[in-house]
């Protein structure tokens, strides 16, 4: 099972991901994980991410390409039955740069996850999370990226017939059983 989670910062993917882990036995590939441990690491590629993750801005293509590619690789060598993405493609060039590589290799998506959650309640999750880049100013720059950037992929992706809506509001059980109302059809 090949699947997208798509949604706004703070819309809940993350928090689902490990359910969706253990059930269908896919691994995770969070772009935004994979850029905080480059930066815990101080790696150089951390040192060139930090700056753009504080502003709450995408970080360059460029630097993000190359952990996709290595992530897909490292699942390819695990021989892993598929994959999730949470965080990537974040605009539509990496969600063109995504079919390709995925084309490449024969395994298209399966489907997209839309977690759906109004614009208020996604504020005050994030200022309630307290994560580093969860101040104010770069909450509603992120939230502006997201608008600009991220929200067309939900177009770009119906047009393809992949995109599945989820409600991402209530308990976190109740978007959990929604998600394997959609998943359990395709697995
Ligand atoms: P959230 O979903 O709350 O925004 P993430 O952990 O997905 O949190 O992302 C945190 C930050 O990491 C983003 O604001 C951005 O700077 C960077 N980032 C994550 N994924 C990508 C990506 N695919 N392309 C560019 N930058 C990314």
């Amino acid at each position: 099972m090949r699947i997208v989670l798509l949604g706004a910062p703070g819309s809940g993917k993350g928090t689902q991901t490990d359910a969706i882990t253990e059930r269908y036995g896919i691994p995770t590939v969070a772009t935004g994980d994979l850029l905080r441990a480059e930066v815990a690491a101080n790696t150089e590629l951390g040192q060139q991410a930090k700056p753009y993750m504080d502003a709450g801005d995408l970080v360059p293509f460029d630097i993000v390409l190359g952990m996709i590619e290595n992530g897909l690789k490292k699942l390819a060598e695990a021989n892993s039955n598929g994959f999730m993405m949470d965080g990537f493609p974040r605009d539509l060039a990496q969600a063109e740069a995504l079919d390709q590589l995925l084309d490449k290799i024969n395994q298209p998506l399966d489907l997209v996850l839309f977690f759906e959650v109004d614009y208020e309640e996604i504020v005050g999750r994030l200022l309630g999370r307290g994560r580093a880049d969860d101040n104010e100013e770069t909450i509603r720059n992120r939230l502006r990226v997201y608008e600009e950037k991220t929200a067309p992929l939900i177009e770009y992706y119906t047009r393809k017939g992949l995109l599945r809506k989820v409600k991402g509001t209530g308990t976190i059980d109740a978007i959990g059983e929604r998600i394997r109302a959609v998943l359990d059809e395709i697995a």
